[in-house]
């Protein structure tokens, strides 16, 4: 793997993050698993719009620095740790709070009917997690259970989080993840949608 071309395409992605709204001053932090235990997280204290390469970190999957930096890793490192503890198949997480899925996390509503072909094919069902203070070790205690099986999760009272095998698959499930969300708030505002059958689900899953 190459690590610089990683290293630009995590900045290039928390440009497109900030600019699309969904994360605001210095929140949302990106990791990609490097091989050999080893991960590229984003830093605490920085605005995700305006990352440069050498701001990123590499930590171990304790969460230490394998080299000294003036920056620290992100609070939520431990969150993205936990994703890839529990997921092998997991190379990239993406957490941030864009508003309309952030919305239904604090309304503690998944987004677990199948009114969205895509978003059945690309992301299955998504469910909260229970609240869990963030920078803290509750967080990833409450969304570690839904991880197995869920390949993007909301986190009650807080954001989004979504995995997939490299940082730019991770991040594509967050565009889906927030459309999806925008599109349930207007079938909402029409009084509910007509969601698809167990068979056209599972159809498109492939199943
Ligand atoms: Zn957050």
């Amino acid at each position: 793997m190459d690590y610089e071309t990683q290293r630009r395409l995590m900045c290039e992605l928390g440009r497109r993050l900030w600019e699309r709204g969904w994360v605001a001053a210095n929140d949302g932090n990106f990791s990609r698993r490097l091989g050999e235990g080893l991960f590229l997280v984003t830093p605490a204290g920085v605005s995700k719009g305006f990352l440069t390469t050498d701001m990123l970190l590499v930590v171990d999957s304790q969460g230490r620095m394998t080299s000294p930096s003036s920056y620290r890793p992100s609070s939520e490192t431990p969150l993205h740790l936990a994703c890839y503890r529990v997921r092998p198949d997991v190379g990239g997480v993406c957490h941030a709070h864009p508003p309309a899925a952030t919305a239904f996390a604090c309304a503690h509503m998944g987004l677990e009917e199948p009114l969205l072909g895509e978003a059945v094919m690309s992301l299955g069902p998504v469910p909260c997690a229970p609240y869990g203070r963030t920078g803290t070790a509750e967080l990833p205690a409450a969304a570690a259970p839904l991880m197995a099986d869920h390949d993007a999760i909301l986190l009650a009272n807080h954001g989004a989080l979504t995995m997939g095998p490299d940082l730019e698959r991770a991040y594509w499930r967050m565009e889906t993840l927030e459309h999806t969300a925008q599109i349930h708030l207007n079938v909402r505002l029409l009084g509910g949608g007509v969601p698809l059958t167990q068979e056209q689900a599972s159809a498109l899953r492939g199943g």
